[in-house]
């Protein structure tokens, strides 16, 4: 037995990697048993990243090992070295788009240990920090093929992938069944099918790679029914096959602990971005964080809040969680308790006096408590938060 890694074989006019892996595992020699495929999310920012980012892996069991060496050398040869080099200007947001260099790992009996899978989340890696494997092939795409193989499961999420049939390859249209897709967002255990403020579904690429949908859930039977469901729906097109992926969607890997501060500033940038200024450094909350921006745009210096995000330059955290711990309280002059009327400073030492009846007091401030627009965690709205992101609402879970 051993494991089977493979990354970057996709582009954006053509090509995804699951598509390529799901032909790679029925194509296999029928000795070799597989277990259950993975779907690796890696770290958002890395620099030759592909579309989803995403990379795959899978146990096989095999008593015949030089049999699957010869299936592998083939396929590859055949069906993915071809895609190396491939590039595709993206039309969807101007993103600068790398070719692709595919990579292909085999560890025949032990596989790397899961800080190299850490590391792949959380920082950019190297070719370089790769730790070798028994047979590879290709190039950068090892990283991510490796990271997928070191993967320890911990508390996985699960998703049933669904390809659309050949010839519907290409094209960008895509029919999936909004009534059933509604039921099976209603599900306990799915999540980020549907996003109910704009009422549009989540589970389906847009553009014309080869998955017709994937649907997530937080455990495999759930994934698996949902995902039959929607197949088999008359609404739904025709499909080719599904796959159960147990994923690291979800999970937080990509996070540290949060990190708590105090505010020092706040500034407020372009389309509401808005930039804390921290005793930890500079927080961004960007445009489309939602939540996080506005309550980013309500603190004060003095406030305490937690946060957590990543570090894509040194010293300045993208915010994916945010907190108030403790708010600095507003200072205010007194209410005249007759009138109602709010008193006014007579000048430095001088008291205070109701504007209106003109009772005076001492010079004093009284503190009101400021309510923050959200008690609790915040994160973005869900077609604005990254694969790897757990909802905060599962924070209190005790599963
Ligand atoms: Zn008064």
């Amino acid at each position: 037995m051993g494991w089977l890694g493979l990354d970057d074989t996709d582009s954006l006019e053509q090509g995804c990697t699951t598509y390529t892996f799901h032909q790679l595992l029925e194509g296999l020699p029928s000795s070799v048993q597989v277990q259950t495929p993975r779907l690796v999310r890696l770290w958002p920012f890395a620099q030759q990243r592909t579309r989803g980012n995403a990379a795959v892996a899978v146990e096989l069991i095999t008593d015949d090992e030089p049999q699957l060496i010869e299936y592998l050398e083939h396929f590859w040869n055949m069906n993915i070295s071809d895609l190396a080099g491939r590039v595709s200007k993206s039309e969807h947001d101007g993103r600068a788009q790398h070719p692709s260099d595919p990579g292909m790992v085999w560890f025949s009996s032990q596989r790397p240990d899961d800080s190299f899978y850490l590391d792949s989340v959380r920082r950019e890696v190297s070719l370089h920090d790769v730790p070798p494997a028994s047979y590879s092939w290709g190039g950068l795409g090892r990283i991510g093929a490796t990271a997928a193989v070191s993967w320890r499961e911990g508390k996985p999420t699960w998703e049933a992938i669904v390809w659309r049939s050949q010839e519907r390859h290409g094209q960008n249209e895509r029919r999936v069944c909004e009534s059933t897709l509604k039921q099976i967002d209603a599900l306990p255990s799915t999540f980020l099918s549907r996003d109910p403020r704009r009422g549009t579904s989540l589970i389906a690429p847009r553009g014309p790679c080869p998955v017709l949908f994937g649907v997530r859930a937080r455990d495999a039977e759930t994934a698996k029914f949902a995902g039959s469901a929607l197949r088999e729906a008359e609404e739904t097109e025709e499909s080719i096959a599904m796959r159960v992926f147990v994923t690291n969607q979800a999970t937080d890997d990509h996070l540290g602990e949060p990190i708590q501060t105090t505010v020092l500033s706040t500034s407020v940038l372009g389309r509401g971005s808005t930039c804390i200024a921290t005793e930890h450094g500079s927080w961004m909350a960007f445009g489309e964080s939602g939540p996080v921006k506005l309550l980013a745009q309500w603190l004060e210096a003095g406030d305490v809040i937690l946060g957590n995000g990543l570090f894509p330059e040194t010293g300045v955290m993208h915010l994916e969680k945010l907190r108030l711990i403790a708010a600095v309280p507003l200072h205010e002059r007194p209410m005249c308790l007759d009138c109602n009327v709010r008193m006014k400073s007579m000048g430095s030492g001088q008291g205070c006096r109701c504007p209106k009846c003109r009772v005076r007091t001492d010079d004093k401030w009284i503190e009101l408590p400021r309510i923050p627009p959200y008690p609790s965690w915040v994160q973005p709205p869900l077609d604005a938060r990254r694969h790897l992101a757990k909802p905060v609402e599962w924070n209190n879970d005790t599963n």
